[in-house]
């Protein structure tokens, strides 16, 4: 190694396009990669939209790969299989462990259930969600982007079926730009039967979880399924067919809104990929075994360039294209492995660490800092709540809603009676028996319609149903606009089960 590390020394990155604006040396090269500058210079003196340029990113091996495959692996078979895992709830609920039934309606999550009534908690995961991407994105980067969002793993997908049939990058390339011929005609129907395949899969799972899997894998395979089955199957197969198909990058870029404000959640202490530039420039041609001369450590070989999802040269500086993949970092060791040189001119760093760095220091890298504090705290609040809630929940719910019309009636014997619709909300997988009074009314007489009338102490609600009852209320009271009293409905085989709700009682006006 005729050059040694202290050349490794660093700068910060050029950030481009919104990405950051943490500063750096401003680049001295056309932002415009090799492969997109002849689409440029034929686009005429102004153009509204930007000529899509298809992408046909190389192999590469290495540790980010490794990792991107593993990740794909295990994303993709938790959303094809979860929906046949089982989960025993007892006779009266399915047994899907993760079952979103929208006739129920309930949704089902392992021993979880959460009722419409119970919608906030859906909520309150959305919540979680967002504050667990920034806590992620603050201290990572666009990780989740890279590795984990499904336009990612469906478009990594997509681009193996396609190297699998037509090669790799140059042999794609010159299937693309050859004239119909019967190979292409194949490799190219192939291709796009395969990704047909996929989506139909893609989409049949996504309808199995608003099912029981087993018995609609009957229904479609005995073509009886309805036709909003086929309805979601087919635009769910046709969205993942153009999405990662055909539109892939472009998402990222075009369409998706975290790309745009990620910023606000990056510092300098936050992950990036990084190309150290005062160890790579002045970039140019080097043969191994022969003398670096003036010549940086990238010799301009364009391997991070070519195995880039987006077609972004990660040279000209952070941006906003950019997804964290680390594909460039794993094709540049390998180049850097192949010249005996250290590893890392491309890699994973942040702004601090490669500043110290110039500055001959060896700032540590911070992750937890008041901003990721401040993201940790907020998730374990609304973690906490939801928990809180989920351990404390109730078995039974009571809802009274007072009739408006007639709102009282005065009997003969002078008398006030009241209507009212009862739901009694039974969360546990048991048929339950309770009793309903009332607090507030002395002397008050319940009575209890269903099919038939019933005991006010004897309302039987089915196991995992809502029950919903007429009553009377009859009061013998002194005029008076309304009164305030308190239903209380108890389980009769279980004391710890209570449900109370406030309503009122209404009597004509005094004159
Ligand atoms: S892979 Fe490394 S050496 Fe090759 S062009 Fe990219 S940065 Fe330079
Ligand atoms: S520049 Fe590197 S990390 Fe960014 S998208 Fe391209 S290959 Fe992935």
């Amino acid at each position: 190694m005729s050059k040694d590390q202290t050349k490794g020394q660093t700068s910060q990155p050029n950030i481009k396009d919104g990405v950051s604006s943490q500063g750096g040396a401003p680049s001295n090269r056309s932002p415009i990669p090799e492969d997109h500058q002849e689409a440029v210079n034929h686009a005429g003196p102004l153009r509204y939209f930007a000529k899509q340029i298809k992408v046909f990113p190389r192999r590469v091996w290495g540790k980010y790969r490794k990792i991107k495959w593993l990740v794909m692996a295990v994303t993709l078979g938790i959303y094809y299989l979860a929906p046949f895992l089982r989960w025993n709830r007892g006779e009266h609920a399915p047994n899907q462990a993760i079952l979103i039934d929208l006739y129920g309606p309930r949704a089902y999550f392992f021993g979880i259930e959460i009722w419409p009534q119970e919608v906030f908690i859906l909520t309150g995961i959305l919540i979680l969600a967002a504050i667990a991407l920034f806590f992620v994105t603050s201290m990572f980067g666009r990780v989740w982007c890279g590795y984990t969002c499904p336009q990612t793993v469906w478009t990594d997908l997509f681009v193996w079926v396609e190297r699998f049939i037509q090669g790799d990058r140059n042999a794609r390339k010159k299937l693309y730009d050859a004239p119909w011929s019967l190979t292409k005609i194949w490799k190219i129907g192939l291709t796009h039967f395969l990704w047909i395949v996929i989506g139909v899969f893609t989409g049949g799972a996504f309808v199995l979880y608003f099912n029981d899997a087993p018995t609609l894998i009957q229904d479609i395979i005995h073509l009886d399924a309805s036709p909003t089955i086929w309805g979601f199957i087919g635009s769910l197969t046709l969205s993942t067919y153009i999405m990662a198909g055909f539109a892939r990058e472009q998402v990222c870029t075009y369409m998706c809104p975290y790309a745009r404000f990620q910023s606000a959640m990056f510092d300098k202490d936050t992950l990036i990929i990084s190309y150290d530039e005062k160890r790579g420039e002045p970039r140019g041609k080097h043969k191994k075994g022969t003398e670096w001369g003036e010549t940086g450590h990238c010799i301009d070989c364009t391997a991070c360039v070519q195995v880039c999802p987006v077609g972004i040269d990660i040279r000209d500086g952070l941006q906003m294209e950019c997804i964290a993949c680390g594909l460039c970092v794993d094709a540049c060791n390998n180049v850097m492995d192949k010249l005996e040189l250290p590893r890392g001119l491309v890699r994973y760093d942040t702004t601090n660490h490669m500043e110290a760095k110039v500055k001959g220091g060896d700032e540590k890298f911070k992750f937890i800092r008041i901003r990721t504090l401040y993201y940790g705290v907020l998730m374990g609040l609304v973690g906490g709540l939801m928990l809180y809630y989920l351990l404390t929940r109730a078995p039974l719910q009571l809802h009274v809603l007072h009739d408006r019309n007639p709102v009282f009636v005065q009997l003969s014997n002078g008398d006030i009676r009241n209507g009212y619709t009862i739901k009694i909300l039974n969360k546990t997988h048991e048929a339950r028996t309770y009793t309903l009074s009332v607090e507030g009314l002395d002397n008050a007489r319940i009575d209890v319609k269903s099919a038939g009338h019933l005991d006010a102490k004897t309302i039987h609600v089915g196991p995992d149903t809502i029950g919903s009852y007429r009553i009377n209320l009859f009061a013998s009271v002194k005029p008076a606009e309304a009164r305030d009293i308190i239903f209380t409905l108890q389980d009769n085989n279980d004391p710890e089960i209570r449900a109370e709700y406030e309503g009122s009682f209404v009597t004509r006006r005094e004159r």
